[in-house]
Order: structure tokens, then C-alpha cells, then sequence
């Protein structure tokens, strides 16, 4: 690893102060990184860690990968944003990209994850008023995490997520994760029911997969009453799992799909995808992003699928996430605080039997970056790019800190 000297900036050069002009929404690590290169970024002091959250499932391709760097320096030079109410040909050419992955038709461009979810329950909504349901209701689930705009966090099932923002949104109905008896009879009898709406694998929940066997049921429970099945992808999608899209693994298609997250590499992308029960919902005056689809945003999510082809980042991200997972398997195997690893390619959660936000900070401190979500669960969703030896980087900084938790606490 060529350890590149700290860039200096004014407004990175006080950045281990706090910051007293930015709204307080986040507990703050005191770290202010400065660059990258692949999986590993520098702060300004020059110290160096090894990223194994990518930005929150964001960094795709790594950072400062020299191809997208290049794509999105001619892009900037060329157009950064025109208006929708133009034709955008690198729209049309990520849209068609995206139908070829995922079997479904058309997409709908957005910037952020929660959009992309916000558009979705449009279109569920709007299904159901083209078909004569006055009050449409959509099935949700406990633990599932959607965004924090008011209707997606009412879809949200955390109810910190949702604490001091009532009244929430109605028209929705939880049940639990991979219970198709307690689905049947959350919905019994009630015509209004229009979608079904999860993640494939609940990110902020805890790295919680959805058995492929449930989400074929839900496939073909849809199928028999006419519902929507809406697949949130936007932590578990693009290439993470080491399919295209989570739910790819089950053989099923979505009816919508947002995407968001790694889609850019970074840089801000949302989309919803749509198969042909979902595709022509949304006639113009119907829904509309001044950003959404943008040139720069477009180039970038071209670019990305570009590198992950040409990388062949799927099959790092199963091979990489294999070794991985068997390697914190290996380490933790008996260690009595452990309740799971789970997850699947470099989508990875360790859950312990008690909470653990402590580890962020001390993994930071020796040189690695992880995210601890659901009080319990070590999370790790790094860049595509991860290599094997990155691998056991991640395990041999981690492990020691794992087990010395669990010391402290016993
Ligand atoms: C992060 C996330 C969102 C929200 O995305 P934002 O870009 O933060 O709005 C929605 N759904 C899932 C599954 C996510 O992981």
C-alpha cells in the first residue's frame, strides 16, 4: 500500500474539532478523512485505515478508481445537469442497462435511496387507484429500514427511526421477516392491500436475509391477488451479494426495484426499476426529480457497471466475501458473547449477544472502519474491489477487538 502524504484544505484542517454549524444527526467518529485509493482512506493527520463500510454500501468500485475518476472529470467538462424536460441519452443508456440486468423494463431516475423508495409507494399507491381502491394499504416489516423522509420512515419498522415525527403516514401493515402464516393473516380478507414492499436483505436492521423459499412465496402470493412486489435494493443491490440484485438469488423478478447507494460509486444516484406489471403507472404531472437522471450521475452509474463487468466484481464480492465470512467463522468459532455471522458476499454482519457500538471507535483507532447497526451487529459492506489479503486484514484488526469486548462484559 503506497501511503500518500495527507492533503491539506482549509476546511479539513480543523476537522478534528466539532463542528458547530452542522446539524447534530450523526454521533461523529473524530476522524476527518481526506483521501483514498481502493479500501483504504487516509485522514488529515496521514493516518491510514482500511474501509470495510465503503461509505455505507456506496464505494463500489473503491475510491479514486482511476476509470471512473476519468469518466466523471470528461463528464464534468461536458454537461453536470440539464432539466428532465430534455431528452438525456446517458438516461436512456443507464435505464437500458439496468433493464438488461434485471429482466424488468423501465427506470425512473432519482438522487437518493429514500426517493427511490418515495417513488416506489407512489406507484404502489397509484396502482391502486387505477383500479379503484380508494385507501391502498402496503404489507412492511418489522426491522426494515427505508429512509427518513415522513412516508419512508413511516414505512420504516425502527421505531427510533420514527420517534418525535408522528403522525405518521397511514396505509401500511407490519408483519414479521420470513412468517408467510402471519402475512396471510395480517392481509385476510382485505381488498385494499395493494403492495408488498422489503429488502432482500434488511441492511439497518442487522444484515437480515429473507429466506429465498419466503420470497418466492411472496412472488406468488402477489401473482394470485394482484399486488406489487416491491424490493428494496438500494443496501443489498448492485453487485454486493454477488448477483446483480439480492432477490436474483431466489429467481424471482420484482415488480419495482429502487436502487440508490453503490448504483454511483458516490456519487448521489437513486432509481427505480420497473417490470411491466409497474412501468407505465407514472404518465408526466404523475412524479418528476429536478436532479434525478442528471448527466454527471448518469456517467457515473454507466461507469460503475462498466468497471464491475470488466473487474468482475460479482465474483470478488462472493469469493472475497467467502473467505471473509469463513475467516470471522474460524476466529469467533466458541466465543460465548457470539450469536451470528450472516450475510451473503460483502454484505456481512457479526452479532454478538450484547451491544457493541463501542467496537466503531476502537476498530477506527487501529486502523479500520466497520459500523455497528441494530445495537448488536458488527457490519461490514466494503468496496467490490476488496481483495482476499484486505480480507484478513479486516479479520486480524477485528477479531482481537470482538474478543476483548466480550471480555470486558462478561
Ligand atoms: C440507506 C437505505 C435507504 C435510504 O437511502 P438514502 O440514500 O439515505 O435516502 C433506503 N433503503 C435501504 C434498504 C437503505 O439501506
Amino acid at each position: 500500500m503506497n501511503a500518500a502524504a495527507p492533503l491539506s484544505t482549509s476546511s479539513s484542517a480543523h476537522a478534528q474539532a466539532a463542528s458547530p454549524h452542522v446539524m447534530n444527526t450523526y454521533g461523529r467518529l473524530p476522524i476527518a478523512l481526506s483521501h483514498g485509493q481502493g479500501c483504504r482512506v487516509w485522514d488529515v493527520n496521514g493516518k491510514s485505515y482500511l474501509d470495510a463500510l465503503g461509505g455505507i454500501a456506496v464505494n463500489t468500485v473503491g475510491h479514486n478508481h482511476p476509470q471512473l475518476v476519468e469518466a466523471l472529470r470528461d463528464q464534468v467538462g461536458k454537461l453536470i445537469h440539464t432539466s428532465n424536460y430534455y431528452h438525456i441519452p446517458l438516461q436512456e443508456a443507464l435505464a437500458a442497462k439496468l433493464v438488461e440486468l434485471s429482466g424488468l423494463t423501465n427506470a425512473f431516475f432519482c438522487s437518493t435511496g429514500l426517493e427511490a423508495n418515495e417513488a416506489a409507494l407512489k406507484l404502489a399507491r397509484k396502482f391502486g387507484h387505477d383500479k379503484g381502491i380508494e385507501r391502498p394499504e402496503i404489507v412492511v416489516y418489522d426491522k426494515a429500514f427505508h429512509g427518513r423522509s415522513i412516508a419512508t420512515l413511516s414505512a420504516t419498522g425502527n421505531p427510533k427511526v420514527q420517534a418525535g415525527f408522528g403522525p405518521l403516514v397511514e396505509g401500511f401493515i407490519r408483519v414479521p421477516l420470513n412468517d408467510l402464516a402471519a402475512l396471510k393473516a395480517a392481509t385476510a380478507g382485505n381488498a385494499n392491500v395493494v403492495a408488498i414492499f422489503l429488502e432482500a436483505i434488511q441492511g439497518e436492521g442487522g444484515v437480515n436475509p429473507v429466506d429465498t423459499d419466503y420470497l418466492r412465496q411472496l412472488r406468488a402470493l402477489c401473482d394470485a391477488n394482484d399486488w406489487l412486489l416491491m424490493i428494496d435494493e438500494v443496501q443489498c443491490g448492485m453487485g454486493r451479494t454477488g448477483k446483480w440484485f439480492a432477490h436474483q438469488w431466489a429467481d424471482i423478478k420484482p415488480d419495482v426495484m429502487p436502487l440508490a447507494k453503490g448504483l454511483g460509486s458516490g456519487v448521489p444516484i437513486g432509481a427505480v426499476v420497473a417490470g411491466p406489471k409497474a412501468a407505465s403507472i407514472f404518465a408526466p404531472g404523475n412524479h418528476g426529480s429536478t436532479f434525478g437522471g442528471n448527466p454527471l450521475a448518469m456517467r457515473a452509474g454507466v461507469e460503475t457497471i462498466r468497471i464491475m463487468e470488466e473487474e468482475g466484481l460479482l465474483a470478488n464480492a462472493v469469493k472475497v466475501g467467502e473467505h471473509l465470512k469463513a475467516a470471522l467463522t474460524r476466529e469467533l468459532a466458541g466465543s460465548p458473547g457470539l450469536k451470528d455471522i450472516r450475510g451473503r458476499g460483502l454484505m456481512l454482519g457479526v452479532e454478538l449477544t450484547l451491544p457493541c457500538s463501542e467496537l466503531v471507535g476502537r476498530a477506527a483507532e487501529n486502523g479500520l472502519l466497520i459500523s455497528v447497526t441494530a445495537e448488536t451487529v458488527i457490519r461490514m459492506v466494503p468496496s467490490l474491489t476488496m481483495t482476499t489479503d484486505e480480507a484478513d486484514e479486516v479479520v486480524a484488526i477485528l477479531c482481537p477487538l470482538i474478543q476483548q469486548l466480550l471480555k470486558e462484559k462478561a
